[in-house]
């Protein structure tokens, strides 16, 4: 089901303004102690991503090191059984298996022009964790991981390779031992640490500028898009696009080059969990509020009194209590369309992949394939749909479905 009927439909701008608003969602709401380091950000980011030596060592990396650009597959079997055209956005196939190396590549040799030489990041499943520590390690800058106590016993195998990656993973120890406290623990440690540390954030998430900048480091998903649509079909625009919406990377990467193009249909999956009703969810816009989370405004998860609900979801990428401040703009605009996919749609859809094209997707990715069977998509339209990552991660998880 689709959270539409809250959209007002009115705004028209996607782009974030000058003080890091999306409409309504977005800004920079953090402690005093924070301003240094994220002013420093702000004035420097737009002008050092735009140098051209920049771009020449982020291109390079992106091409030999990450392996892109990645394929821009047609899936045949799937495209005959939903009766439309479907192409698979291969991000499982980057470095570390994801779309989140394309961020951290990005956020590093930033962090190396702005003279920091050593690396906060959070991370709740230790995949942002693990792409880190890769740039770091391949950067040879120092790197502090901080995880919640629990998430480190859930993620062994991604504890273990962010340590062999040379990170020290810290435990956070406060609140529910989680996502969010370990977020907490890496902003104190970077309000301790403001002149030689540079904090990565994972997602389309936290105060301005890192949605843009997370955006813009991903935004190289749909420029693939384009020019390899346009080569295989003689056209840049799909009908739909289709991304799953954890803190929103993916999305807004997959979504970028065709926010202003009204004609291609833009389309966010959420983790329904249990069910949106069941008191174990993650559908942030079906169950959301305005409020501030982690720096910015947003839509997030919570009680009458603003407490932050935890979110539950059988896939650790999507288990987040809010959305970017991008993807609350794009719903509260109607610009998205936003749908809530159970943990059993994206097991049953993660299946159906495997058997139908030989791929087995990350299950966050799967709550994206799971929209297939709500489109009705005609014959002649074309469906992109972005496969953010593989699947080798949640194979004990499939396990359990066999
Ligand atoms: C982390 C992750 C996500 C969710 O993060 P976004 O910022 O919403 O993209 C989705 N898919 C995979 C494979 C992930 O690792």
């Amino acid at each position: 089901m689709t959270s539409t009927e809250q959209h007002k439909g009115q705004e028209t701008a996607f782009a974030v303004n000058a003080k890091g608003y999306y409409g309504k969602f977005g800004g920079a709401y953090i402690p005093e102690m924070l301003h240094p380091n994220v002013e420093e950000l702000q004035q420097n980011y737009l002008q050092i991503i735009h140098q051209a030596d920049f771009q020449e060592e982020f291109q390079n990396l992106l091409k030999n090191y990450v392996g892109r650009p990645t394929p821009l597959y047609y899936a045949t079997r799937l495209s005959e059984k939903y009766k439309t055209n479907i192409y698979l956005k291969r991000e499982d196939l980057c470095h570390t298996g994801a779309h989140k190396v394309n961020n951290t590549i990005g956020q590093i040799l930033l962090a190396k022009r702005l003279g920091k030489h050593k690396i906060v990041a959070e991370t709740g499943a230790g995949q942002h964790g693990v792409a880190t520590a890769t740039v770091c390690a391949l950067m040879g800058l120092e790197c502090i991981v901080y995880m919640g106590e629990i998430d480190i016993q859930r993620q062994a195998p991604n504890v273990a390779r962010m340590k062999m990656l040379g990170a020290e993973v810290r435990p956070a120890t406060s609140g529910s031992k989680t996502l969010k406290d370990a977020t907490n623990e890496a902003l104190r440690h970077w309000i301790n640490n403001p002149v030689d540390t540079h904090y990565i954030i994972g997602s389309v998430v936290g105060p301005h500028p890192y949605p843009d900048m997370v955006a813009r480091f991903q935004s190289i998903i749909s420029e693939e898009i384009r020019s390899q649509l346009l080569e295989k079909t003689g056209k840049e625009n799909p009908d739909y696009v289709i991304a799953c919406v954890g803190g929103g990377s993916n999305a807004a990467g997959a979504f970028y080059h065709f926010l202003d193009e009204l004609d291609v249909k833009l389309i966010a999956a959420e983790a329904g969990g249990h069910g949106i009703h069941s008191g174990m969810s993650a559908a942030t816009t079906f169950l959301g509020k305005p409020g501030v989370l982690h720096g910015s405004k947003s839509i997030l998860m919570q009680t009458e009194d603003g407490q932050v609900v935890e979110p539950q979801s059988i896939s650790a990428g999507l288990d987040y209590p809010g959305i970017g401040p991008l993807h609350a703009h794009l719903w509260d605009s109607g610009r998205a369309k936003f749908y809530a996919i159970t943990d059993e749609e994206s097991i049953e859809a993660g299946f159906e992949l495997t058997k139908l094209e030989g791929i087995i997707p990350a299950i966050e990715s799967a709550h994206a394939l799971s929209v297939l069977k709500y489109l009705n998509a005609e014959a002649n339209e074309t469906v992109v749909v972005n496969l953010s990552g593989r699947g080798d991660k949640d194979l004990a998880t499939y396990m359990k479905y066999l």
